[in-house]
C-alpha cells in the first residue's frame, strides 16, 4: 500500500491510469484486508443475471462466466461441515477472499450455524440439492424438483434474511440433464457446472489436490475452480494453493446475483466464452466459411424396395448397389498367384483326417482327384465348406505347385 502511495504521487497520471486499469496487485488487495498484509483478497465483484446467462461452466456448457486472464473463482460444495468448513472459512477469512457455497439440504439441516456463517462472512451461498442423489440424470422431473425445493428449504430456513440466498444451483455429481436444467432455468435459477475440479473427493493427497487446481488453472488461464469444503484434503491444501494464486499473479473473483438493486455487471455475449477469439488470434482474422447451399441435399429421395433387391447371388440387402467406381477398383485387382492356397504334397492327408468328417474327407479326397468335381453341386454343401486349405478347387491346386509349406497349411497342421 505504500509503494502503491509513493507512485500515485510521483509519476504521470497516465502511467498512474494504466497501472490501475491492468495491474491489481496483492498488495492493493491487502489494504481490503486489514490485519492480513499478505493477502491475496478478492479483486472484484462480479453481478451475473441467471436468466441472461443460465447455464456455466465449460465442463459442461459452452458458456463460463466472464471472468478476464487470470481471474478466478472459488467454489466449494457439499457443506457445511463444521469440523471442514469452519476451517475453510477460516482461511478464506485470513485472506479475504469470497468465494461460492454451494450447500446440501440435509447439511444445512444439521448445522444450520454453518450457513449463518457463510452469509455473515459475506459469501455467495447458492444450493446442492437436499441430500445429494447422484441420479439427477435418470431421476422423474418430480423427484429432482423435490431435491431442488428441499435444498433451497432448508439453507434459506437459518438466514435472517432468506433473500441472501442466490439462485445458483449445482447439480450434485454434475450429473446434468436438460430436464432438471429446463426446471432450474424456469424459475429462474443458474445452472453451475466449473471449468475444472481438483478432484479433492477421490483418495489423494492434499499435495495431489493442490497440484491439479493449479495445473488445469494454469492450463486454461481462469476458471471456476470446484472444490469440497467438507473435505480434510482440501481444507489441507487449500493455503498452498491461494499461496500459489498469489505468486502467479491470479486474482480472486466474487460472483453474486443480480438484484433490483444491483444490477447485472455489463458484459459481452463473446466474454462468457472461454477463450473468445480476440485481434491477437490469427485465427479469428482468417474470412469466415462461405455459406454454400446444397441444392441437392433437400431433395434426395428415400430409397426404395428395388433399390434393396436388385442384387444378385446372396449379397446382403442392406450392401449398398455397386457402383461404377467400385467395379473399376475390383477390375484392377491383380488375380491371386495360383501358388497362394498350394498345400503341399502329403498334407491333404493329414488335413482331412485332422479336422473333417470321414464323410467329409472321401468326399474332398474325391474332390483334390478330380479339379472340377465340387462344381455344380447343391450351393448348400458348398457353403459347408469353411476352411480355405479345404476347398476341392484349391485343393486341386496343390497337386501342381511346390511342396514348399504355406501358411494356410501350417495353421491346419497347428490346429490338429
Ligand atoms: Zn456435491
Amino acid at each position: 500500500m505504500i509503494g502503491s502511495s509513493v507512485v500515485f504521487r510521483t509519476r504521470p497520471w497516465t502511467v498512474l491510469l494504466l497501472g490501475l486499469l491492468t495491474t491489481a496487485s496483492p498488495a492493493a488487495f491487502a489494504a481490503e484486508c486489514p490485519g492480513h498484509p499478505g493477502a491475496l483478497g478478492t479483486s472484484r465483484t462480479l453481478v451475473v443475471d441467471p436468466h441472461e446467462h443460465p447455464r456455466i461452466g465449460t465442463m459442461q456448457y459452452r458458456e463460463t462466466l466472464p471472468l478476464k486472464d487470470h481471474e478466478v473463482v472459488l467454489t466449494f460444495d457439499d457443506g457445511p461441515l463444521p469440523k471442514n468448513s469452519n476451517q475453510v472459512l477460516q482461511i478464506l477469512g485470513d485472506e479475504c477472499i469470497k468465494a461460492t457455497f454451494f450447500i446440501i439440504g440435509e447439511q444445512a439441516k444439521a448445522n444450520p450455524e454453518g450457513v449463518r456463517k457463510l452469509v455473515a462472512a459475506g459469501h455467495t451461498v447458492g444450493t446442492h440439492s437436499m441430500n445429494h442423489p447422484l441420479t439427477f440424470d435418470r431421476m422423474p422431473l418430480d423427484k429432482a424438483e423435490a431435491q431442488i425445493n428441499g435444498g433451497i428449504e432448508w439453507t434459506s430456513a437459518p438466514m435472517t434474511d432468506p433473500s441472501k440466498l442466490a439462485p445458483f444451483f449445482r447439480i450434485p455429481g454434475l450429473m446434468r440433464a436438460e430436464g432438471v436444467e429446463n426446471l432450474l432455468i424456469s424459475r429462474g435459477i443458474q445452472v453451475w457446472s466449473a471449468d475444472f475440479p481438483a478432484d479433492d473427493w477421490r483418495h489423494i493427497s492434499p499435495d495431489r489436490v493442490y497440484q491439479l487446481a493449479i495445473q488445469r488453472l494454469e492450463a486454461k488461464g481462469k476458471g471456476i475452480l470446484l472444490l469440497h469444503d467438507i473435505q480434510a484434503r482440501t481444507v489441507a491444501a487449500l493455503p498452498k494453493i491461494i499461496r500459489d494464486l498469489k505468486a502467479r499473479g491470479y486474482r480472486i473473483v466474487h460472483v453474486v446475483p443480480a438484484t433490483a438493486d444491483q444490477p447485472a455487471t455489463p458484459t459481452t455475449a463473446v466474454e462468457w466464452l472461454l477463450h473468445p477469439p480476440t485481434e491477437t488470434t490469427p485465427i479469428a482474422r482468417w474470412p469466415s466459411v462461405p455459406n454454400f447451399a446444397f441444392t441437392q441435399t433437400a431433395t434426395l429421395p428415400a430409397p426404395g424396395l428395388a433399390d434393396l433387391n436388385t442384387q444378385t447371388g446372396h449379397q446382403p440387402l442392406v450392401l449398398p448397389r455397386k457402383t461404377v467406381a467400385q467395379a473399376d477398383v475390383t477390375a484392377t485387382l491383380p488375380a491371386p498367384g495360383r501358388d497362394l492356397f498350394a498345400i503341399p504334397e502329403g498334407s491333404v492327408d493329414v488335413l482331412l483326417s485332422a479336422t473333417l468328417s470321414r464323410r467329409a474327407a472321401t468326399r474332398l479326397a474325391i474332390a483334390a482327384e478330380a479339379p472340377h468335381a465340387g462344381k455344380g453341386k447343391p450351393a448348400k454343401m458348398q457353403a459347408r465348406r469353411t476352411a480355405h486349405a479345404a476347398h476341392p478347387k484349391h485343393a486341386a491346386q496343390a497337386k501342381s505347385t511346390s511342396p514348399r509349406p504355406t501358411r494356410v497349411a501350417t495353421s491346419v497342421k497347428k490346429r490338429a
